[in-house]
């Protein structure tokens, strides 16, 4: 006869009433609440922690897990009052524990390293088997009077319940999401045990036999159940206490990835995570009081990548953590600097009142900086580029102030005259109109704009032209000629410099193979171009293509160039010299390094910067830099050119100090392609002075 559904769970009612002490079953059920619940929190745990980690979870949870459904189960045993005396016995219980963790071992284990919805559902399945099976061998342990009689539907459907809802309860779990879904889990394994253990003891009749002996059982019923729920509390507080100690191990372990998430490793000041923070924390209280202000200020030390290239990285690191100290040191309570990009650091400055001090906040930033430093035996001076926006002139808008400080700093930087700038909406549409130059710069090459002019380079004894400098213009189709200190930058830093840079050496050596003089031509390469794999084989192609005989050819590098990879560079320079072409040391004195660069490099030139020539006659100490640059020319053998020479006494100067060539608009201003050819198809070389 077939039993339905509302019969099964009347027969369950009925036995848990009638045949149960009901203290014991509820002591039964807080040990399956507060087992399961622990369980359920430690199998998330499990199944996100990694490692040994994992390892010692799983094990954790299955012996929680077992203890909790085998005490659970004995416990409601024990509430269990068939009506006649009966006993235990110790083996097959002793073997029902063990099935109950060896069961959640492997139930774990299954989940544990393989989080996957069909995992968690055969986890489950596994935990409702585990429970049956250790429910009907404790059950076999059970000594009455009588034979043991088994209802099978029920006995069948006790184990469908326990596994139905262990399958629902292991595929809550394992869902990633739901950070609360322990709870549903908890209460799901509760009725998987509850539901399964009193679903089969209905399905049991006890069917009197004289014949079957009973020991007489040595421990009261409630006296082992006091002690099976001791020995439970305790491994219910252990578990609990790991459980809560690895919460708070973790906690900590967060709040201190947090907290070096928001650190510059380095310096270790607040970084740009953090900045960004603080900036929205002040929009609020500049929101609430107007008579705040706000100063922010942008940093970039200039020459730091130099430093870095010419005295290794860690130099460099221990310059920017001297920096981040010095900075820290001045900054106030109201006061906060960041540490936001390599070389760029950001200092807000708070004011509770209408009139503040920014310039002279600004101006103690600067000195803190440029203040001359000694970093692992080395004295090192930085200048910085500093941008300013306030909320006095710029808006209170904090995320607008941190951008237009940017945008000042970069103005700073393209401007020595002007190494602090304040904001002004102007420079924000310069900044615009810079990076729209730079989009056109893209077309330039395929539109023909570019163009070469000349400039001639004589030697000083007999005024003779010895050759031109090839120089690069672009005329915009619509803002007209763009100066090269405009759009060199800018190809340099979008990449365009290596093509733009071959078009100008094609052009160059194409002109001078052209004319009847075996004048030089030199041409200017960048940094960028130098570093390029197969530059030396592309100046090969260029002097094959153009029929240029390399001895004709000087090539113009900075002191950048070198600085970069300088085993690089001089292994590409020794290539370039060992076919003939010269290499020309350019804007000498300009740089950072200019003399040690001469001791590294075996240049065939040397071109002493403008800025040295200018008014040299009357400036004593451009006169002695130009005078030692001479004396260095002539001990190196390397012959020296006066770049810029612009009147008859600076050439009077040169002439009467030894210098070897000149180039400047007093010869002469860089012309085009037609003039060039006028002049060395002339019969007459020589320049009047
Ligand atoms: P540079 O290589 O030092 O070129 C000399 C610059 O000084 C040229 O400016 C030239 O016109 C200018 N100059 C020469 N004599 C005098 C003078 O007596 N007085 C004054 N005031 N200026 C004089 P330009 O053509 O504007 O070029 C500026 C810089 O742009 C060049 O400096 C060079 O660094 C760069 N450049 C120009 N063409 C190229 C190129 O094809 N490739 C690369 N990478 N850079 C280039
Ligand atoms: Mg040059
Ligand atoms: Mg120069």
């Amino acid at each position: 006869m077939t039993e339905t559904a509302g019969g099964l769970v009347y027969k369950v009612i009925e036995c848990l009433i009638f045949d149960h002490d009901h203290w014991m079953v509820l002591t039964a059920a807080l040990v399956c609440i507060c087992g399961s619940g622990l369980t359920m929190l430690l199998t998330r745990r499990m199944v996100r922690a990694s490692g040994r980690r994992k390892f010692v979870q799983v094990a954790l949870t299955s012996m929680i897990g077992g203890a909790t459904i085998w005490s659970t189960h004995f416990i409601a045993m024990l509430a269990f009052d068939p009506g006649y005396p009966h006993a235990y016995e110790p083996i097959k219980t002793a073997a029902s524990l063990l099935i109950a963790v060896g069961g959640l071992v492997l139930t774990n284990w299954t989940l544990a390293y393989a989080v996957h919805p069909r995992r968690a559902m055969m986890s489950g399945a596994m935990f409702g088997l585990t429970v049956s099976l250790m429910h009907y061998v404790g059950m076999l342990a059970y000594l009455v009077p009588g034979d043991l009689v088994w209802n099978l539907p029920r006995l069948a459907a006790s184990v469908a319940i326990g596994a139905g809802l262990g399958v629902i309860a292991y595929w809550r779990v394992a869902k990633p999401l739901r950070q609360m879904g322990w709870l549903s889990s908890s209460l799901l394994m509760v009725l998987a045990i509850c539901g399964m253990h009193f679903t089969g003891m209905s399905a049991l009749e006890i069917v009197l036999n004289p014949l079957v002996a009973v020991p007489v059982s040595v421990i009261a019923d409630t006296q082992l159940s006091t002690v099976i729920l001791a020995v439970m509390a305790v491994i219910l507080l252990v578990g609990f206490a790991s459980f809560s100690i690895e919460m708070s191990l973790e906690g900590e372990a967060l709040r201190q990835r947090q907290q070096s998430a928001l650190v510059d490793g380095l310096t270790m000041l607040p970084n740009r995570s953090h900045l960004e923070n603080a900036l929205s924390d002040l929009q609020r209280l500049l929101a609430q009081d107007p008579e705040m202000h706000l100063t922010v200020v942008t940093l970039d030390l200039e020459q730091f990548k130099k430093v870095n290239a010419t005295y290794g990285n860690a130099t460099g690191d221990a310059v920017l953590k001297t920096v981040a100290e010095r900075l820290l040191t001045l900054t106030q309570a109201h006061q906060f600097v960041a540490r936001t990009g390599g070389n760029e650091f950001v200092a807000l400055c708070i004011e509770s009142t209408g009139k503040g001090d920014t310039a002279g906040f600004v101006e103690r930033l600067r000195a803190a900086v440029e203040r001359p430093m000694a970093v692992r035996d080395v004295w090192i001076s930085l200048t910085t580029a500093i941008g300013v926006a306030t909320t006095r002139d710029n808006g209170r808008e904090v995320d607008a102030l941190l951008l237009n400080s940017g945008v000042a700093m970069r103005v700073a930087k393209s401007d020595p005259d002007q190494p602090i700038a304040f904001f002004d909406p102007t420079m924000e549409q310069d900044q615009r109109a810079l990076d729209l130059l730079g989009q056109d710069l893209h077309r330039a090459l395929d539109r023909e704009e570019f163009s070469l002019v000349f400039q001639r380079q004589n030697e000083l004894a007999s005024l003779e032209v010895t050759g031109f400098e090839a120089l690069l213009r672009w005329t915009h189709p619509t803002q007209g000629p763009i100066s090269p200190g405009v759009f060199i930058p800018l190809a340099e830093s979008n990449g365009l410099i290596h093509r733009i840079g071959m078009w100008v050496l094609r052009a160059a050596c194409q002109e001078a193979a052209s004319w009847p003089r075996d004048l030089t031509i030199a041409v200017n390469v960048a940094p960028q171009q130098l570093i390029q794999p197969d530059f030396v084989d592309e100046v090969g192609a260029v002097l094959e293509a153009t029929g240029l005989p390399s001895t004709r050819l000087e090539l113009e590098i900075t002191e950048a160039s070198v600085i970069g990879d300088q085993a690089h560079t001089l292994r590409v320079i020794g290539r370039l010299r060992a076919m003939g072409i010269r290499i020309a040391m350019d804007d000498f004195g300009t740089g950072y390094s200019s003399l040690s660069m001469l001791q590294t490099i075996p240049f065939d030139k040397i071109k002493v910067d403008r800025s040295f020539i200018t008014q040299v006659h009357n400036n004593p100490l451009r006169a002695a830099i130009v005078r030692s640059t001479l004396l260095i020319g002539t001990a190196l053998k390397i012959p020296v050119l006066a770049e810029g020479v612009e009147d008859p006494e600076e050439l009077a100067f040169l002439r009467a100090e030894g210098c070897d060539a000149v180039q400047g608009f007093y010869f002469g201003k860089p012309v085009g392609l037609d003039d060039v050819r006028a002049i060395v198809q002339a019969d007459e070389l020589r320049v009047a002075s």
